[in-house]
C-alpha cells in the first residue's frame, strides 16, 4: 500500500557517501551538453558541438520493428544474454563486418557499448592489475579501470601519427601486470583509424603476455576510406579479445541503448553475471529493433556515412583555415580534434568562451586525458549550415584574443 504521508528524509548533511565514489569518473560531454541546455533555458542559441551522437533519426524500417514487437507484447523480462535472434544477427554482422567467423553462441547483448566496457573490467582486473588504454581517450575506460582498484596505463596517441599509437611504446608498456589492453578505432575523441600494420604488430606484442583485449569498435561503419580492421583478425587475439560494437552509432540509435559484443568463452558467463545482476536484460522490443537494424537494408547508414563526409571536409578545411588552429583528417567516427595550442589560451579557456561568449558547445582536449591537452573536440554530428555558423563564430572570438 502506498504510505498516505512523505516519508520523513533526515537532512542530506547526516547521510554519507561511499568513499570509492572518488575513483568513479565522468563523461563531460553530458556536464557541457547540461550547461548548453541551461543557457538555451536562459534564452541563448547554442550550437551543438559536444555531444557524440549522430543527429539522423533511427531508420524507420527499424522503428517499425521495435512498435510492432510493443504491439506483439514483447514487453516482459527475456534471457540476460540476449534473444538468440538477436545473438544470431549480430554474430552474422560481426562476421560480415570483420571476416571473422563468429557465432551466436558467442555474443553478448548489453543495454549499449559501455555496461560491456565496465563489466569486462571489473571481471577481469583485480586491485593492483594493470590496464593499458589509449589516451586521449574515451573518458570511461579510465573511470572503470580506477574504480575496478587497477591501475590505468596511458597509451599515447600521437597526433603525428595521425592519432595512431606508437607500436614500441605498447610494447615498452606491457607488463606481468598488464591484465587488459583497451583499443578504440575508429577513436573517439581523435578519429584517428588504426592501420593493419600497428594492429599486426600490438598483436605481436600482445601475443607474449597474459593480457585480455577489449577492442572497442563501436564506430567500425564510420570509416571514411578502406577496409576496417580488427585486432581479432590478426593471429592468436581472436581467444582473448572482446570485439565491442553498438546500434547506437551506425544506426542514430543512442537512445535505444543497445551494443552486442563477441566476447571469448571464458568471460561469456562472468559477463552474464554481472549483467543479472544489474539490468537483467536489454528490452526485448529494443532487441527486434535490433534485428531489423543489423539484417538490413543498410542504405541509410550509408547515407549517413556520406553525409558526415561532407561535414568533414567543411568543418577540417575550415578549422585550418583559422590562424593559430591545425587540423588533421579524422579516418573516422564524427569528430574533429583540432590543436590549438598554437593560440594565446588554453584549450579548456577556449571552450569555455566559446560556449559561453560565442554559443558554440565544444569540449576540451583534456576531457579525453592529459595527451589530448592543447587540442578541442568538436563532434560534427550536425548539419552544414550549422557547421558553417560554428566556424564564423569560432573565428569571430578567435579575432578577440
Ligand atoms: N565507446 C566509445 C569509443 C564511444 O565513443 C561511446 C559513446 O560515445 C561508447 C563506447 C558507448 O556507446 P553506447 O551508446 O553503445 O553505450
Amino acid at each position: 500500500m502506498l504510505p498516505k504521508t512523505p516519508h520523513q528524509a533526515p537532512p542530506a548533511r547526516a547521510l554519507g557517501l561511499a568513499a570509492s565514489l572518488t575513483r568513479l569518473g565522468t563523461e563531460t560531454a553530458f556536464d557541457v551538453l547540461a550547461r548548453a541546455r541551461a543557457l538555451e533555458r536562459a534564452g541563448r542559441e547554442i550550437i551543438h558541438l559536444e555531444i557524440g551522437e549522430p543527429d539522423f533519426p533511427t531508420p524507420m524500417h527499424v522503428c517499425e520493428a521495435g512498435i510492432e514487437a510493443i504491439r506483439a507484447g514483447h514487453t516482459h523480462y527475456c534471457p540476460t544474454a540476449g534473444l538468440p535472434e538477436l545473438r544470431e544477427a549480430a554474430a552474422d554482422y560481426l562476421s560480415a563486418t570483420r571476416g571473422i567467423a563468429v557465432s551466436a553462441e558467442q555474443v553478448l547483448v548489453a543495454n549499449g557499448a559501455k555496461p560491456f566496457l565496465f563489466f569486462t573490467i571489473l571481471a577481469t582486473c583485480d586491485p593492483g592489475d594493470e590496464v593499458i588504454y589509449p589516451d586521449p581517450g574515451f573518458p570511461i575506460y579510465e573511470s572503470a579501470i580506477a574504480w575496478a582498484g587497477a591501475t590505468p596505463v596511458p597509451l599515447r596517441l600521437r597526433e603525428e601519427r595521425e592519432f595512431s599509437f606508437d607500436p614500441a611504446e605498447l610494447a615498452l608498456l606491457l607488463s606481468e601486470r598488464t591484465k587488459l589492453v583497451i583499443l578504440n578505432s575508429p577513436e573517439n575523441p581523435t578519429g584517428g583509424v588504426l592501420g593493419k600494420q600497428e594492429l599486426a604488430e600490438a598483436a605481436r606484442a600482445i601475443a607474449g603476455t597474459e593480457a585480455w583485449v577489449l577492442s572497442d569498435e563501436v564506430y567500425s561503419q564510420l570509416l571514411y576510406e578502406g577496409e576496417f580492421a580488427s585486432i581479432a583478425g590478426e593471429p592468436g587475439m581472436r581467444e582473448r579479445t572482446v570485439i565491442l560494437d553498438g546500434l547506437s552509432k551506425t544506426f542514430a540509435m543512442t537512445g535505444w541503448r543497445c551494443g552486442f559484443a563477441a566476447v571469448p568463452e571464458p568471460l561469456i558467463e562472468p559477463l552474464v553475471r554481472f549483467f543479472v545482476n544489474s539490468t537483467s536484460c536489454v528490452p526485448p522490443f529494443v532487441q527486434y529493433a535490433g534485428i531489423a537494424a543489423l539484417r538490413g537494408p543498410f542504405d541509410e547508414p550509408r547515407r549517413m556515412l556520406e553525409e558526415f563526409s561532407r561535414r568533414r571536409r567543411l568543418i577540417v578545411e575550415g578549422l585550418n583555415a583559422l590562424p593559430g588552429v591545425s587540423c588533421g583528417w579524422p579516418g573516422g567516427a564524427f569528430y574533429a580534434f583540432p590543436n590549438v595550442s598554437a593560440l594565446p589560451i588554453a584549450a579548456e579557456e577556449l571552450a569555455d568562451r566559446l560556449l559561453g561568449e560565442a554559443g558554440v558547445a565544444v569540449l576540451a582536449g583534456s576531457a579525453f586525458g592529459r595527451f589530448g591537452r592543447g587540442n578541442l573536440r568538436l563532434s560534427y554530428a550536425n548539419t552544414l549550415e550549422n557547421l558553417e555558423r560554428a566556424l564564423e563564430r569560432i573565428e569571430r572570438l578567435l579575432a578577440t584574443l
